[in-house]
């Protein structure tokens, strides 16, 4: 069969992995100069960068498997994190289950509920219950108003916004399962894995063999309409010419899909459009001395611009970056005004707060920084989420949707996006 795959993020460049090797002739199409979709990378020294952070966990078995048949498991490194968090103008260590009993911002009794709370999570089979159910009300019910106020709201709506309260209590059960089950039989220790070169190489090697087996991929060449034909094969239109498949995979956000005036009925319609995403804006700062000891910190403060501050070069120590890498990041909606500041504007903002976050550290200390933005950050997995979810198989013969909105109870993530792109096939 004659394949259109949309879209060379992980999720296309694995189902066009797949479809090939069953035989098919696949052309995949890209809006984007480079694939590797929110996985794209810059070069920074000698080496490759992710423009948005990236790892992965030791329960990501798919993504794991897939570095296996591309031979690059030599590539892949377990490295172990340090984590921390910063609250009330205060940076406190958080890696262990030690941490947080030592987590003077809670009292003893809310240190413990906390840890309870995703103590219990993770032994939680059935998500099915907290469908109904916000996480901000689990939170309540479960370890108090005081952890959601201190710890958990804030960081809730650092990610969804003013979504927050809207969040599904299985989006929160899943978060804190998944990294409970990222430490060993020895609970104090964390790994998180980590491409040598960057996860960059996964995703150069799979376009290669795309391009080596005889598929095609279509840099800079967004899809703008998909039209079904009478004899069900679909004409797919890009950069005003037009091309016939026998099946179409889009691997695009459901809204992006929406806006292809592909005559879906109504009933599907509606699902692509009740599926909301987050932005994100992501600042990487090249710096000629090191920040912190950690790698991941978490910001619960409500008036800073930022909400993640990640020093990657403290997780990937081995490195020819020849420089300290750090990614301050911000999830928003995008129709939050801090998503239409200029970039200037945005670099001002951040690198204030992180001086008040490290007094003694100045611009001065900066050797480069690299601004990205993407409307398509983060699916918006609200109570009952199940329900609005649009169907793999769309109600339009032989077009097929697969975008990360649709990876559930599991959040995003390439892991995910790996499964979503052999589960895709047809
Ligand atoms: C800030 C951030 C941090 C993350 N951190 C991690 C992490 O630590 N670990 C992890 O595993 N995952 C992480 N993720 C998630 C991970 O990046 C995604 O789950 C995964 O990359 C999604 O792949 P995808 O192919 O489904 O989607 P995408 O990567 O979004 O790919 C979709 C592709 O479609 C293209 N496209 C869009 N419109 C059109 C069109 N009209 N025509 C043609 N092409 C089009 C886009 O340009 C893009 O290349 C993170 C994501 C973000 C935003």
């Amino acid at each position: 069969m004659n394949i259109c795959i949309v879209g060379a993020g992980a999720t296309g460049l694995v189902a066009a992995n797949e479809l090939i090797k069953k035989g098919h002739k696949v052309s995949v199409f890209e809006a984007e100069e480079q694939h590797g979709g929110l996985v794209k990378t810059i070069d920074v020294g000698d080496e490759k960068l992710e423009v948005f952070y990236h790892h992965i966990f030791t329960n990501d078995v798919e993504i794991v498997k897939l570095i296996e048949e591309l031979n690059l498991t030599s590539e892949l490194m377990w490295l172990e994190p340090k984590n921390s968090i910063y609250i009330n103008r205060k940076l406190y260590p958080f890696t262990s289950p030690i941490d947080l009993l030592l987590f003077k911002e809670l009292s003893f009794i809310d240190r413990i509920r906390m840890g309870l709370l995703v103590f219990k999570a993770k032994f939680l089979k059935d998500w099915s219950q907290l469908e109904n159910m916000s996480s901000k009300d689990w939170i309540i019910k479960n370890a108090g108003k005081n952890v959601y106020e201190k710890v958990w709201g804030p960081l809730l709506s650092s990610k969804f916004d003013y979504d927050a309260d809207k969040i599904s209590g299985t989006w929160l059960w899943n978060k804190f399962k998944l990294r409970g089950s990222t430490r060993g039989k020895n609970l104090s220790k964390e790994l998180l894995g980590y491409m040598k070169g960057s996860f960059g190489v996964i995703y150069d090697k799979l376009a290669e063999r795309i391009i080596n087996a005889g598929g095609e991929i279509h840099y800079s060449s967004p899809v703008d309409r998909i039209e079904p034909q009478e004899d069900k094969t679909l004409n797919v239109h890009s950069n005003g010419k037009t091309f016939n498949f026998d099946r179409v995979i889009v691997t695009t956000s459901p809204e992006i899909l929406s806006k292809m005036n592909v005559p879906f009925p109504k009933e599907y319609s509606e699902k692509l459009s009740k599926v909301k995403y987050k932005a994100n804006i992501c600042m990487v700062l090249e710096l000629s001395e090191k920040l912190s000891d950690y790698y991941w910190t978490t910001i619960a403060e409500n008036d800073f611009p930022f909400v993640l501050l990640i020093e990657h070069t403290n997780l990937v120590t081995e490195n020819e970056y020849k420089s300290h890498i750090i990614y301050l990041s911000r999830y928003l909606d995008k129709k939050n005004k801090f998503y239409s500041l200029s970039d200037e504007e945005i670099q001002k903002e951040f690198i204030k707060y992180l001086k008040i976050m490290f007094p003694d550290w100045n611009e001065s200390k900066i050797k480069w920084v690299h601004i990205s933005r993407t409307e398509y950050a983060q699916p918006v997995v609200v109570q009952q989420y199940s329900k609005i979810l649009p169907e793999i198989n769309t109600p339009v013969e032989n077009l097929y949707l697969a975008s990360m909105a649709q990876i559930y109870p599991e959040d995003r993530g390439q892991n995910y996006s790996v499964r979503l792109g052999k589960q895709v096939q047809i």
